[in-house]
């Protein structure tokens, strides 16, 4: 369709070398086209135009010293995407693959999934290319400290609210919330994923990774399957992977993988949760440990893992979690996922697949669920911290956990039944960006050009 492409032709001539920021949007411009041709508003209004431009871009210097007395620089972003639904939300990335492409492509998708949750939250992200491996404990302190000093001014409860992402956890939060206050002068609701202690809400760390699969269980349900009793592989070994884990052990499934950017653990027996958290929550080591303890489990080196593949994906299994990070699982991981009778795929990180493999699932007619779909949990429990943060109440974990629930099976019924409308039922790629992108562009009307 011209109007996509030329949509599209622009962003790469305007927004140069933002190529993770291409492929998400492409990925969005093309399954809405149905939408864009049925609802002739649309094109009127310039939506598509528009919604791929942020709202507000802040780029800024962070400067800090670390424990040798030397000066360090790096760069901050906070991208402003759109709030047609609410306040700017989505979390804060620490990682030196870290540039203004992944921060808006993950800012474009956090639209639309903030859309799907059905709560009142526009789409926004931030971080650093900051690397926090190896830092120590005051200089993770002295850089959040930096970082929150600019950040500060363009925030605020009912502006933006920055929470979690790769690299930036309840340490993170704590040092930034502080900063924030100092400056500030204010103690609010502004970042989500607070210690349980000042703020925070029961049941946001695990939200992620429980919702990516109790996005798993619902897509599961409607072809009669369950996860009980069957092996499951997830990749990372961070939040998102930890709590994916546990959520399928209370399901009964038995989660056998788990990685780092440096391997992965294969665990026949199923993973050692508890030992699992001990290493990378409380002593944050690296993943190899593992063995250490349990001297049965595989460890397998990425320098080991055959050529062009993730070894996490050659593990035979039902149901596959990709919770690490973008286009972790290729085209040729996908093959041998469907080879080996995966038939679920629910993907805790963002865009962790790549278009082909994507193109794979949606042409196998596995359940696929895609990230904007399957880990949307953790920012509507985000959300969820928000209202109790605002009317100064704290829920417990029984009833966040049962808001989660239904807020995914929302989801999934949304996504769903709208690739229904559209003559295709189990693309649930399409579902879900048409349904958050209707929500997204009819608000945008309504509200006029601004
Ligand atoms: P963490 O920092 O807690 O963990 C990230 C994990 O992924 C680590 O095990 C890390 O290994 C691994 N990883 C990171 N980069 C790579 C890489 N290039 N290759 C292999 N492994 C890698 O982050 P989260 O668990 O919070 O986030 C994981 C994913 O989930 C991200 O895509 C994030 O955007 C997404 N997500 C997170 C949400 C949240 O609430 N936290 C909400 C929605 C989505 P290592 O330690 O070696 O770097």
């Amino acid at each position: 369709m011209p109007y996509v492409k030329e949509v599209f032709d622009y962003l790469i001539r305007t927004s140069p070398a933002q190529t993770e920021f291409y492929q998400a949007a492409k990925e969005v411009l093309e399954s809405i086209r149905p939408a864009l041709d049925k609802y002739p508003k649309y094109r009127q209004h310039k939506i598509i135009e528009r919604i791929v431009e942020p709202e507000r871009q802040i780029l800024f210097r962070v400067n800090w010293v670390d424990d040798n007395g030397v000066i360090q620089v790096n760069k901050g972003f906070r991208i402003e995407f759109n709030s047609a639904l609410g306040p700017y939300k989505g979390g804060l990335r620490f990682h030196p693959s870290v540039n203004a492409g992944v921060i808006k492509f993950l800012g474009f998708e956090q639209i639309f999934k903030n859309a799907l949750t059905g709560l009142q939250i526009g789409g926004g992200k931030g971080g650093s290319d900051f690397n926090p491996k190896g830092k120590s404990d005051n200089e993770i302190m002295r850089f959040c400290q930096a970082f929150m000093s600019e950040l500060y001014r363009h925030i605020g409860p009912n502006t933006d609210v920055p929470a979690g992402d790769i690299g930036v956890g309840g340490r993170e939060i704590g040092y930034m919330f502080g900063m924030y206050k100092k400056l500030a002068n204010r103690y609010e609701g502004v970042l989500t994923g607070k210690s349980l202690k000042w703020g925070g809400s029961l049941g946001r760390t695990e939200a992620t990774g429980y919702g990516a699969v109790y996005f798993a269980k619902y897509m599961l349900e409607d072809r009669g399957e369950t996860l009980e009793g069957k092996r499951c592989v997830v990749s990372g070994s961070g939040n998102v992977a930890i709590y994916t884990i546990e959520k399928l052990y209370q399901l009964g499934a038995i989660p056998v993988t788990c990685s780092d950017s440096s391997g992965m653990i294969y665990d026949e027996s199923g993973i050692d949760l508890e030992l699992l958290k001990e290493l990378k929550e409380q002593k944050r080591v690296r993943l190899s440990e593992y063995t250490t303890y349990k001297p049965m489990a595989k460890y397998t080196p990425v320098e080991e893992y055959p050529e062009g593949v993730n070894a996490v994906y050659s593990i035979p299994c039902f149901a596959a979690f990709p919770s690490a990070t973008q286009n972790e699982l290729n085209e040729k991981d996908a093959e041998i996922l469907l080879a080996n009778g995966c038939i679920c795929v629910s993907e805790g990180a963002n865009m962790p697949s790549t278009p082909e493999a994507v193109d794979l699932f949606v042409d196998a007619k596995i359940c696929y669920g895609p990230g904007k779909a399957a880990n949307a949990g953790g920012v509507a429990t985000s959300q969820l911290e928000m209202q109790q943060n605002a009317s100064m109440t704290n829920w417990t974990f029984e009833e966040v956990d049962a808001k989660l629930a239904q807020i995914m099976k929302n989801i999934y019924v949304s996504a769903s039944t709208t690739a229904a409308e559209f003559g295709e039922p189990t693309n649930l790629v399409l579902g879900a960006n048409i349904a958050g992108f209707r929500k997204v562009a009819d608000a945008m009307i309504e509200q006029g050009l601004v």
